[in-house]
């Protein structure tokens, strides 16, 4: 009995501290709003996350969206949808997501401003080490926020905000000023050609040259202050599918403080490119090499080829 007494008192404590747990790198995706179908990409995203098995992943969800003014709204649905910002208010205060607790956060919010402490944190976290990977709609968030703007580089806003980047034939960055070319935008939903500009970065390390991914928006034009950033990987934008016929940067990596953000643009949707092997790939080796500084997870057997696509089974 005292045996028996004695073991249940030392099993949570030894579930607690179980190796294997306390081995994985602490991961944390951040959502709750977006224009994308951010419930049902997040659950995908982190599946595939811990089943690489470097990572113990958790959630963290925003509160939902004010309710917008409605035109000709009568003064009792006035009067209802304030009561209902007001609860809101609650909810925001609440919602504090503990950065330091994780290595890495995985942006997958397109949203209403963060409560400033939540910005504050956020830019501490990064400041301090943290590793950021910002995924697709992630940065079309934030314009107003300067320290975001610096971590993405270039963001979803209109050619007034900021330098826009290309790539020339020789894969070298080309800046168009403020003002002139294209604002954030995309032509088609199309499959299309990866090429890299840096197969021996650890993220990128055994990457083939170039790669076909599944059907995706190709984003262009996009602006920001784009400052220090290692451009991993473009894709060329073919007027043939509405895009600008220049060369527009997919995946780059952008040092902040003593942390790096790794922003990738390619991920519209769950069902087709999130999906893509290649997507996947990059999330998961970027995670591991934002927590450790190497990356260790093989790039697989099944990775896109040059005229092939290839989805996770
Ligand atoms: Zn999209």
């Amino acid at each position: 009995m005292r045996f028996l007494a004695l073991a249940l008192l030392l099993a949570p404590a030894a579930a607690f501290s179980s190796p294997e747990r306390q081995d994985k790198i602490k991961v944390l995706i951040v959502d709750g709003q977006n224009n994308h179908n951010w419930a049902a990409m997040t659950p995908f995203m982190k599946a595939q996350l811990e089943k690489s098995g470097l990572f113990q992943v958790d959630v963290s969800t925003s509160p939902p969206s004010a309710p917008g003014k409605k035109k000709d709204e009568t003064p009792e649905q006035a009067a209802d949808r304030e009561k209902k910002a007001a609860g809101m208010k609650g909810q925001w205060d609440a919602w504090r997501p503990k950065f330091s607790d994780y290595k890495v956060v995985v942006s997958n919010y397109n949203g209403q401003p963060w409560p400033e402490p939540v910005q504050k944190d956020f830019e501490a976290f990064v400041n301090g080490g943290g590793g950021v990977h910002i995924v697709h709609a992630a940065n079309n968030a934030f314009p107003q926020w300067g320290e975001y703007n610096k971590m993405i580089g270039l963001g979803w806003r209109d050619n007034k905000f900021g330098d826009r980047v290309t790539l020339d034939d020789k894969g070298e960055p080309q800046r168009e000023k403020a003002g002139t070319g294209p604002g954030a935008g995309h032509g088609s939903q199309h499959e299309f050609v990866v090429t890299m500009h840096d197969v021996e970065h650890p993220i990128t390390k055994g990457f083939p040259a170039t790669w076909k991914h599944a059907t995706d928006e190709l984003y262009h034009g996009q602006r920001g202050p784009a400052e220090n950033m290692k451009i991993l990987a473009s894709a060329f934008d073919d007027p043939a599918s509405k895009g600008t016929g220049a060369r527009e940067p997919m995946l780059w990596i952008i040092p902040y403080g003593k942390g790096q953000v790794v922003t990738n643009v390619m991920g519209h949707e769950n069902g087709k490119a999130l999906q893509c092997v290649g997507f996947v790939t990059i999330m998961n080796r970027t995670c591991e090499w934002l927590a450790t500084g190497k990356v260790t997870l093989p790039v697989p057997a099944e990775f896109p080829k040059p005229d092939a696509v290839s989805l996770v089974k």
